[in-house]
């Protein structure tokens, strides 16, 4: 048997009696990253940069909400608002004043935002920006790219890396068109079809960055292009957006799209997301502007609590320095990294952009400008397989959890002393794939 899972069985002990218990209760393991063999983590609590699991187990994060605690688990500032904004209600059925601040704070932050709509979840986002974009030009399809990640939604599962499309009908998925994220590939695509709605794209390349974009010039490219043949450029901000840059991709690389989805950090660690964009599409909401108005009632759009969270952090990450402390300690840990894969004489690339961090093991190239210089069809390679789910278990058996992929997102609450510990354990995690004979 494999010392990385017999370990992981002895030290997450009371996980899994919680696993095996929920068996008859809980569908999987409720969301598809986290790890279902042999059994998922459970946790109880969580502050800063850490989480303590129901083995009493104290564990440095890198997921962090899935990338939503750029802040870190539990700030006290936004605790404190939510906690006074629980007494006055959680639900009002009517529209608030704090909908206006959080609407504000958006249009502040995110430079193409003219006006904003509040939905509950990244895939509601996308699933809105998708109609927006198809109601505005009364056309059909939406071009997505390999990999890129949008949600769960049957339009923006193929290709996405989810694995199956199990369950889709292909009169949906009929309706996209998937592309190499190349701008020759897109350009020839326009030329020859007219029936294009609009294009999707994580800002960050697939998988937040996993498989990077050629940025910036591929989304100026992607710019150009949209104008010209009038079809909506929608930029999926769900992960980068207030985390790359305060104003997302968009502001760090100076291309403004028509529609820009946001999620997580826009929530500040509660559920929430918004669409944001140019007036004329966005108004296409607005009752009675137009010869056909779009509905979208969803019974959480707008949450008073959601609100509350996401107005102070975005408050947070427009006065101080958040963005600039998660970057550097992801920088810190990306050098780190790659000493120990030379110490321990591994070959393997780190790369990711600002407070985002990604390992490719068995490949090797360079890291020019945050851009992973390394041929996407190398590092998907390096990702796939067997390998993340191993080394998963390797890194929660030192005491630290990472995303998917080999993945981390880093908060400005880490500490030189989680990523020195982070380190550390990386080469007892190398080690102890060298001894299961994976590496
Ligand atoms: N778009 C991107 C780029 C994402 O990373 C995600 C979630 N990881 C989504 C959309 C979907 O968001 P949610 O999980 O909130 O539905």
């Amino acid at each position: 048997m494999s010392e990385i899972i017999k370990k992981y069985s002895q030290k997450y002990k009371k996980s899994e009696e919680f696993f095996t218990k929920g068996g008859g209760i809980i569908a999987g393991s409720g969301h598809e990253s986290r790890p279902q063999k042999p059994f998922p983590i459970f946790v109880e609590n969580a502050k800063g940069s850490i989480k303590f699991d129901v083995d009493g187990n104290r564990i440095i994060d890198y997921q962090m909400g899935f990338g939503s605690l750029l802040l870190g688990h539990s700030h006290p500032a936004v605790m404190e608002k939510v906690a006074k904004r629980l007494e006055q209600g959680t639900h009002l059925g009517a529209l608030s004043e704090l909908e206006l601040i959080w609407g504000t704070k958006v249009k502040n932050l995110i430079p193409s935002a003219e006006l904003v709509r509040f939905t509950a979840s990244g895939s509601e986002s996308t699933l809105l920006a998708m109609r927006l974009a198809r109601a505005f030009t009364g056309k059909k399809k939406i071009i997505k790219f390999k990999q890129h990640y949008h949600g769960w939604h049957d339009y923006v599962v193929p290709e996405s890396g989810l694995n199956t499309d199990f369950g889709v009908p292909e009169e949906t998925t009929g309706t996209i068109t998937v592309l190499e994220p190349e701008i020759k590939i897109f350009k020839k695509y326009l030329e020859d079809n007219t029936d294009v709605a609009g294009v999707i794209f994580e800002a960050t390349g697939a998988h937040w960055g996993q498989l990077p974009l050629k940025n910036p010039e591929f989304m100026q490219n992607l710019r150009d292009l949209t104008t010209k043949h009038n079809i909506v450029m929608i930029m999926d901000e769900v992960i980068c957006g207030f985390r790359v840059s305060e104003g997302g991709a968009q502001k760090k690389y100076g291309v403004l799209p028509d529609l820009t989805t946001m999620a997580k950090i826009v929530a500040g660690g509660l559920p929430g997301g918004a669409v944001a964009g140019k007036e004329e599409i966005m108004s296409l909401l607005n009752e009675g502007t137009h010869y056909k108005n779009m509905y979208h009632p969803g019974t959480f759009n707008g949450n008073p609590v959601s609100a509350t969270a996401g107005i102070e952090a975005l408050n947070i990450i427009s006065n101080e320095p958040i963005n600039e402390k998660a970057d550097a300690n992801a920088n810190k840990l990306r050098i780190g990294l790659k000493e120990v894969l030379d110490k321990m004489e591994v070959k393997g690339h780190v790369h990711g952009i600002s407070s985002i961090v990604h390992i490719a093991l068995g490949v090797e190239g360079e890291y020019l400008n945050e851009i992973s210089q390394v041929p996407h069809s190398e590092l998907e390679e390096a990702t796939s397989g067997n390998l993340p789910r191993m080394i998963k278990l390797a890194f929660l058996n030192e005491g630290i959890d990472i995303m998917g992929g080999i993945g981390f997102m880093l908060s400005s609450e880490h500490t030189d002393d989680d990523i020195n510990q982070t380190l550390y354990g990386f080469q007892n995690v190398l080690s102890a794939l060298r001894s299961d004979r994976i590496i």
